[in-house]
Formats: structure tokens, C-alpha cells, sequence
């Protein structure tokens, strides 16, 4: 494909990943609740998710699983009966997990009641209350000042009841039972960049890579932040010792470049994929115990081999947690180019290896081998440059990650020129370590469907 073709094609894919950003975005959703519901069924109607529901009250490690929050409807109605912050224009417009209510209240007490951004009078916050009993309203600064005084109603039409948490997976099984786990978080409401570009990355994500058959197996986890990273950490404790590799996708649709955070121990195979993956359009940074679901992964009782792949960092961009991150900051070359990134890394993690070099005194002669250009000209084209990086540097130490590092080239490039030169009988795969493969029957080298594993 040339460069133009390859440029209108990961436009065509930017605009559906942005169409299904869209899809998602409306849905109120929060750590519990139908909002999830519907959500994972707008996947599922693309992926086949399993869908699994913990009750409320279940334990999982220092935490518990919360009553389910639902939401109907909730209003600030002025003296003159008008709906001056309304729910149904904007799910933002009520702090998540707000306890029923109906409540008449003068002024003062609706301003203590009413979060907004002065900074920013024309965006909505985003505020939460999962573990306090409590209830809210957000609003713009210049709605808020605009309120005069009088008598109000707060009407909050809620429900906190005990019911469950709800999180999806999807299983595509490989040869192998070494698995790579994606972890996308699936609870803000109207918010675009964060969650719904994270989900739908992730979704459009496990379709590519069910597509054709896989030595891993991978494994994704759409589940609420923090209580559903936890919950699913308790229910699949004894499975985590197969996960090789993982990333927490999330952030993927801001303008901003690329970002690898890397996992906790920072020297694990998936950082120096990760690394690779953004640079030359992006940046690594290290680890912190701060951001979203590594923040459980990435804890020193699991300590999982999981970086996370962002644009713009949480926090790092002025519309974060506020209304303002909406449809217009999302945009489909962003979503393009983070899709592209995440299917590089699988590619690098499917297809990174060692090699020697069966020729190594001097350079082979790859004119005979017809892999050299017939017309010697003042530089070689880039391919050549492949077959000499790779000529040079597999000496059995350096794989193919290293000689991306170390050449600048693209790991794609390396892996094209590899291939053409073990077919040319002047290199051999050596060391590499076989993924634990599974019994005979489920080694199938026809088309992977994707499967689900109880
Ligand atoms: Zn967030």
C-alpha cells in the first residue's frame, strides 16, 4: 500500500472509532450501574464480551464492592419553577453516586451544594462521591453566578441499592496460554477522551487482533476504575501468572502525542515495546503510583508486567474532568494513530526474536540473492538498510527490538528484512522462547476465533 492509500485508510478508521466514541458518549455511566450495562453491550455488539456481575458487599482485598447507583433524573429548580441545572442536559450536571433526594433550600445552600470551575465559567466539572454518602450538582461558573436568591428544589430521583458491579472480558485465545492483558476503564459518563476513546480503541483493538491466528492469547478487562480493577484482580488471582505482558489503555483521542508509562519494575519486555512504539512520535515516562487501573495492576502483591499507553497524561490537558471533554477534543487521526500504536506493540510482542547471522564474515553478497538493489546509488534505500542492521547485529544477542533501538528503523522494517533473509538461508531464529503452548487441540492454525474462556 502506498503512503497515500495507507493515509486514507487510517482516516476511514479514525472516523469509525470516532463514530463509536460517540455511540458510547452519551451513556451516564459510573462505577456500578446500567450506564456500564449499556455500555458493554454496545461492545459486545462488536466483540463477544462476557459479562460478569459481582454482587454488592463482596470483598476484594482492603475494599468492597458498593451498592449499585442508578439514576433517573435530578434538577435545580429556581423560584420561577425553571430547571436552571438539569440532568437531562448534561449527565455531568449531578455529582456521580448522589444519594436520592428532595430538598428545598435558599441560596447559600444551593451554592455549598454546587461545584463549578471559575477558571473555566463555561465548562462543567466532573465530581464523584462513590464512598461518602452524599449528594451534589455541578454547573458552569457563569450558570451558578447567574442564580438568584430565593427558594430552590433539589431533586435528586436516585437509587443506592444493593445489586452488583458489573465488568466485561473477552478472551482471544492463541496457541499459547501466555496471555497479554488489556485493561480499558469503562465508568465516566459524558466524558470523551476519558473513557470512551480508551474504549474504543480497545474495542476496535481485540477485533484486529482476532483476525488472524496468534501465538499469545489476550485477554480484555472493560471494568470501572479502581474497584473494578480490584474486583477482577480477586477473581482471576490464580490466572495472573500467565499474563507475559499488559497495557491499560486510556487518554487515546486528545491531540496530544503519545505517552508509555512504564510498569513498576520499568525494565519488563512490554516497557522497551512501549518504548519503542511512541518513540519518534511520542515520549516514555516512568512509573508512579498514580493514574488509573496500573495503579492495582502495577501494586507490589501483583507487581503485573503492565505499562499503560495515553496521549495527553491524566491531568495533563485543560479539558480533563470537565465537560469540555467532549466530542470536539477527540478527533480521528488521534484515535488513528493510538490504534496504530497498540497494534504495533502486539506485533512487536508476537514477532520479536533473535537471530544469527549465517554469513558473518564480512557482509554476504545480497546481490546474488536478488535482495540488493541492481543500481548502486549514494545511499541504500531503507530496506537495504534492514538487511544490514540485521545482518550486522544477529549475532544471537540482540533481537530485533534492540536493533529497532539502535537503528532507528522501524520494527516492521527489521521484521520484513529478517523474514526475506532466513528465506535467503543467511539467518536463523535462535533463543527463542516459546511461549508455554497449549495441549494439541487447542493448537489451531486456522483463523483464531474469538473465544471465550470460562
Ligand atoms: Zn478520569
Amino acid at each position: 500500500m502506498n503512503d497515500g492509500a495507507a493515509a486514507a485508510q487510517d482516516l476511514a478508521e479514525g472516523r469509525e472509532l470516532h463514530a463509536f466514541a460517540s455511540r458510547l458518549f452519551p451513556i451516564c455511566r459510573s462505577i456500578t450501574g446500567n450506564g456500564v450495562r449499556e455500555t458493554l453491550r454496545l461492545i459486545g455488539e462488536r466483540v463477544p464480551l462476557v459479562r460478569h456481575e459481582v454482587p454488592s458487599g463482596t470483598r476484594v482485598f482492603d475494599w468492597e464492592v458498593p451498592l449499585e447507583w442508578n439514576i433517573e433524573d435530578a434538577a435545580i429548580v429556581d423560584p420561577d419553577g425553571r430547571r436552571v441545572v438539569d440532568f437531562a442536559r448534561h449527565n455531568l450536571h449531578v455529582v456521580s453516586y448522589s444519594e436520592p433526594t428532595d430538598a428545598v433550600l435558599d441560596l447559600p445552600q444551593v451554592l455549598q451544594r454546587l461545584h463549578a470551575l471559575p477558571e473555566t465559567p463555561d465548562w462543567i466539572p466532573y465530581r464523584t462521591s462513590y464512598y461518602q454518602r452524599s449528594w451534589g450538582f455541578c454547573t458552569t461558573a457563569r450558570e451558578r453566578d447567574a442564580l438568584r436568591p430565593g427558594r430552590y428544589r433539589a431533586q435528586v430521583k436516585s437509587s443506592l441499592a444493593r445489586g452488583s458491579l458489573t465488568y466485561g472480558e473477552l478472551v482471544v485465545p492463541g496457541r499459547s496460554r501466555d496471555e497479554v492483558l488489556f485493561f480499558t476503564h469503562v465508568c465516566h459518563p459524558s466524558l470523551a477522551n476519558d473513557n470512551t476513546s480508551g474504549m474504543a480503541v480497545a474495542t476496535a483493538l481485540a477485533e484486529w487482533i482476532a483476525k488472524e491466528p496468534r501465538r499469545y492469547s489476550y485477554r480484555f478487562v472493560f471494568a470501572p476504575g479502581t474497584i473494578g480493577s480490584l474486583t477482577w484482580l480477586a477473581r482471576n488471582e490464580r490466572r495472573l501468572k500467565h499474563i507475559r505482558h499488559g497495557l491499560v489503555l486510556g487518554l487515546l483521542g486528545d491531540p496530544g502525542a503519545l505517552t508509555y508509562k512504564r510498569s513498576r519494575d520499568e525494565d519488563r519486555p512490554i516497557d522497551a515495546i512501549g518504548a519503542c512504539a511512541v518513540s519518534g512520535r511520542g515520549s516514555t515516562v516512568g512509573f508512579s503510583p498514580y493514574g488509573y487501573d496500573e495503579r492495582q495492576l502495577c501494586s507490589p502483591g501483583f507487581n503485573l508486567p503492565v505499562g499503560r499507553l495515553t496521549r495527553s497524561v491524566n491531568g495533563g490537558y485543560p479539558e480533563y474532568h470537565t465537560s469540555a471533554d467532549n466530542l470536539s477534543l477527540i478527533t480521528a487521526s488521534a484515535l488513528a494513530e493510538s490504534l496504530g500504536a497498540c497494534r504495533d506493540i502486539v506485533e512487536m510482542i508476537e514477532h520479536d526474536g533473535r537471530y544469527r547471522n549465517l554469513s558473518p564474515k564480512g557482509e554476504p553478497r545480497l546481490g546474488k540473492r536478488g535482495l540488493y538493489g541492481a543500481v548502486g546509488g549514494r545511499h541504500p534505500g531503507r530496506r537495504e538498510e534492514a538487511f544490514l542492521w540485521v545482518l550486522n547485529q544477529s549475532d544471537g544477542r540482540h533481537s530485533l527490538l534492540d536493533i529497532a533501538r539502535r537503528s532507528g528503523l522501524a520494527f516492521r522494517e527489521l521484521r520484513a528484512a529478517a523474514g526475506e533473509l532466513e528465506s535467503a538461508g543467511l539467518l536463523r531464529r535462535v533463543g527463542a522462547r516459546a511461549p508455554s503452548v497449549k495441549g494439541s487441540t487447542a493448537r489451531r492454525r486456522r483463523g483464531t476465533r474469538i473465544g471465550r474462556k470460562p
